[in-house]
């Protein structure tokens, strides 16, 4: 294979001495783990095993998805990076549990893809300016998606993650713990990566919740989510405020709403927990 690993080829030799030279794209979010041990406990944390198929995204040179191929069922990569086809197709050819998808994740028909799967976790070291847009997509999907297991940002892990208060709260902390259960599991420090990137990093788990287990469904969901991004539309005004302008409302409406849900009207949206956001779309005047 065609591999580089710390800097070097897997024959050992610089990269470009008689093998064809692998530039890492900036762009893509390259930034490949080369440490075999790191990768065998990010797929343990994942706790992914034999009966268990996984949808990766961004496979690279194919490191990770060796060890979920040789742990899991089925494996299905997206990858979008031309110049990693033909590495992955010869350093993958000898898992028949292996398949391989050239295209944008975002972009792809991934319902379609991973049909075959089942049921299916996703498990990757994803391009980091993908982040929110693919935690977003994922966790909203109607796909019957088990676990979202990703290598995010440090900062990112830290807003998945955030109880209400801190800067780091947001609307996607409260979707993805209204979607699933997110957990930070490691801390992955940036020389672990080639090149490294300017940031740190952490592996993030989160089993996500069956449809029939989400607090709503259909219209109500929607209008919990729409609920949520009122809250945090502007940061320096109440909740109060935020609510008024996105449900065009007067101020006595929404002082009432208030009130039904049990949340003062001075609160700032980024104080409320998810329990009292569900509360509030509880009590939407209809
Ligand atoms: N899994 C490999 C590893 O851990 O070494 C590579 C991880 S690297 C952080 C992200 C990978 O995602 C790269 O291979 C990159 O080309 C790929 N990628 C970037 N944008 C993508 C997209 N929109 N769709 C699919 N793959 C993408």
């Amino acid at each position: 294979m065609n591999g580089v690993k710390n800097g070097k080829n897997t024959r050992g030799n610089k990269p470009g001495k008689g093998k064809q030279e692998f530039h890492h794209k900036k762009n893509l979010g390259q930034n490949f783990l080369t440490d075999e041990m790191l990768i065998e406990s990010l797929v343990s944390l994942a706790e992914v095993g034999e009966n268990d198929c996984v949808l990766e995204i961004g496979p690279g040179m194919g490191i990770m998805t060796k060890e979920l191929c040789r742990r899991c069922k089925k494996v299905v990569s997206v990858e979008i990076d031309d110049a990693l086809i033909p590495i992955l197709r010869v350093g993958m050819n000898k898992y028949p549990n292996f398949s391989l998808v050239h295209g944008d994740v975002m972009k792809i028909n991934l319902p379609e893809i991973t049909r075959e799967l089942g049921p299916f976790h996703v498990v990757a070291n994803i391009p980091y300016y993908l982040t929110a847009d693919l935690m977003n997509m994922l966790m909203a999907s109607d796909m019957p998606i088990l676990s979202i297991n990703v290598m995010v940002q440090k900062e990112a892990a830290e807003r998945l993650t955030a109880k209400p208060g801190g800067k780091e709260y947001s609307v996607l902390s409260l979707k993805a713990q209204y979607y699933g259960k997110p957990q930070i599991v490691l801390d992955v420090p940036r020389v672990l990566f080639t090149p490294p990137p300017q940031v740190d990093s952490a592996f993030v788990t989160m089993p996500l919740y069956q449809k029939e287990e989400r607090a709503f469904a259909g219209e109500q969901e929607n209008l919990f989510l729409k609920v949520v991004t009122a809250g945090f539309a502007m940061r320096r005004k109440t909740l109060l405020n935020n609510l008024m302008n996105t449900f065009h409302m007067d101020r006595n409406t929404v002082e009432t709403w208030l009130q039904a849900s049990d949340i003062e009207t001075t609160r700032r949206g980024e104080t409320l927990t998810l329990k009292e956001y569900i509360n509030l779309t509880d009590h939407y005047p209809a």
